[in-house]
């Protein structure tokens, strides 16, 4: 397979496009003991897409997740564009946009899409760390790799790590247990460090924030992540719609695909930190009818300390 060709099929849909060996990959994770599954496929095409920062607050009635979920759901944007680039070319592949097994940020490394910076994240020259991985398992060899040429690094810098409010990046490692996007995004009771932290709807955007990597980049709208009016959350909406009908309303926002009960949990923690008494009669009626003794658990914590 061609690799140019290729590479400039798909930069008709990607702002960044880095081509590697399958092999590359994998040795790449065994140098660094990054366990990852073995990939049948001999090449892996890394691409990113960037999105734009935009910041909208909560009210006392509606709730704000981070701002990547704005727009349409980046996994069905990705996707479609991977396949609309391979339908004209007469491979085998598979897809891979965050629910997989496989480690993107590590293709990104090997790809040279950015570097792996101290946020844990991969930062390139362009787009700085707001843009959307995914990844393209190829039936097929390619004659040579398409790989960027990155000399960049965080040199001195750990304004992510200073910002940090739980404390989960550290110089060179990360705690994943202690990083609000993780816990926020897991189906469990939070404690009570956890809960006074979270202050998002869904993800975290402090370490992005501060990073002066993010700061005067080039970082265009795409279509598909116009607003689209379904940014903020109603706290009414969540407590009162049934999962279908909730669905339905919020259909194609990236916030969906962890389902209703994390952002309800999430939103338990944000009316704690407000104080926000408006929805506890809310909240009781969702303690005796949610079926998740987690969500149920943190419901009734929450509720206590509002009505205290
Ligand atoms: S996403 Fe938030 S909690 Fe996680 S490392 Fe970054 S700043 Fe810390
Ligand atoms: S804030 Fe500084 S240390 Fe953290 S990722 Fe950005 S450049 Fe690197």
């Amino acid at each position: 397979m061609n690799t140019k060709s290729l590479y400039e099929s798909f930069k008709t849909k990607f702002d960044v496009v880095g081509i590697i060996k399958t092999s590359n990959y994998l040795s790449t994770a065994k140098k660094l003991n990054i366990t990852v599954p073995n990939v049948e496929y001999p090449t892996i095409v890394v691409v990113g897409l960037s999105y734009p920062k935009r910041i909208i607050n909560h009210t006392k009635t509606h709730l704000a997740p981070s701002f990547y979920t704005f727009g349409m759901d980046y996994h069905k944007v990705i996707t479609t564009r991977i396949d609309a680039v391979m339908k004209n070319l007469p491979y085998e592949y598979l897809i891979g946009v965050d629910n997989h097994p496989h480690n993107e940020r590590l293709a990104a490394r090997v790809a040279k899409i950015g570097y792996f910076g101290k946020n844990q994240l991969i930062i390139n020259k362009e787009l700085g760390t707001y843009m959307f991985l995914g990844l393209v398992f190829i039936n097929e060899k390619i004659n040579d790799e398409y790989i960027l040429n990155i000399t960049d690094d965080c040199g001195e810098c750990r304004k992510c790590i200073e910002a940090c409010p739980t404390n989960a990046l550290f110089d060179g490692d990360y705690d994943i247990n202690k990083c609000i996007s993780y816990y926020n995004q897991a189906k469990k009771d939070l404690n009570n460090q956890e809960l006074k932290a979270n202050y998002s709807l869904f993800g975290c955007d402090i370490c992005q924030l501060v990073c002066p990597k993010n700061i005067n980049i080039d970082n265009k709208t795409h279509s598909e992540f116009e607003l689209s009016g379904k940014e903020l959350v109603s706290i009414v909406d969540l407590f009162t719609l049934s999962n279908k009908d909730f669905k339905e309303k919020y259909n194609n926002m990236a916030y969906l695909w962890k389902g209703k009960t994390i952002l309800m949990r999430n939103a338990l923690a944000i009316l704690y930190r407000q104080n926000n008494k408006l929805y506890n009669d809310l909240i009781k009626d969702s303690i005796k009818k949610h079926p998740m003794s987690w969500y149920k658990d943190t419901a009734t914590k929450v509720l206590k300390k509002l009505e205290n």
